[in-house]
């Protein structure tokens, strides 16, 4: 277990967290000081280099011309994909997957380089995807349906070197036809799921937890206000 204080980088809240995705950075935090751990946010804005040190990552999602300004700053000032390749975790949610895919195309048209720590690529779709999403995870470590809310008009093919986070069984998901949702490669997972994510799937945020942790279990926590969380946002599927 980490002896000093464990950093959760909240990567460009200035501007990408729709739908408060900044609330996952929040979670991890709680969940490590409800086990007596301490753990601090640190923002990282456009002001601010991309630091590879921290410990875990989130970023939020965001439309097309804060996702192109994330883009530009992440491939500018790498530390993310520093991070990740000695695999710290990070959690990128919706526009976040795309930006760390190869490419992404805007809702008008044109096609912008992303950041290549994911193997995929996105494209928009002719109807949005807004609602509720439900999934069963496929990803290691997971056995929860994952449950949160997609609101995106781009469609994400992974490719070989990524492997889905779940399969839809509500909802729309990554939108071309495969029946997936999310995207994990190495340390990285991302996800249309907002919700904030793991406010809604208590497990994915104890799975990064203990990764970056390098532990094998947690602590449990049973929260009665997760649970009735879970069960009202899993009950739309019913
Ligand atoms: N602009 C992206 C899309 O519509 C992402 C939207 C989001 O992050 N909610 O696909």
């Amino acid at each position: 277990m980490a002896e000093s204080t464990v950093r959760i980088g909240l990567v460009l809240p200035d501007v990408m967290g729709t739908y408060g995705d900044g609330g996952n950075a929040l979670i991890l935090r709680q969940r490590m000081r409800m086990r007596g751990i301490d753990a601090e946010i640190v923002e990282i804005t456009l002001d601010d280099e991309v630091p590879e040190s921290l410990d875990m990552y989130t970023l939020g999602g965001a439309e097309d011309y804060a996702q192109r300004l994330a883009t530009r700053h992440l491939n500018r000032y790498p530390g993310l994909q520093r991070a990740a390749e000695r695999g710290a975790p990070v959690l990128a949610i919706c526009a976040a997957i795309q930006v760390l895919g190869h490419w992404y195309e805007t809702s008008s048209g044109e096609r912008v380089d992303g950041v290549s720590m994911l193997d995929a690529t996105t494209s928009p779709q002719d109807v949005r995807a807004i609602g509720e999403v439900i999934s069963t995870p496929v990803a290691d470590g997971l056995t929860a349906p994952l449950t949160g809310f997609e609101n995106h008009r781009g469609g994400t093919t992974l490719g070989p070197q990524a492997a889905p986070l779940g399969r839809v069984t509500y909802g729309v998901g990554n939108g071309v036809g495969d029946g997936f949702e999310g995207a994990v490669q190495g340390s990285v997972i991302g996800t249309y799921m907002h919700g904030p994510a793991l406010a809604r799937n208590p497990e994915l945020a104890d799975l990064i937890i203990q990764r970056a942790l390098g532990v094998e279990e947690l602590t449990p926590l049973p929260l009665d206000e997760v649970a009735q969380l879970r069960k009202e946002r899993l009950a739309v599927a019913k």
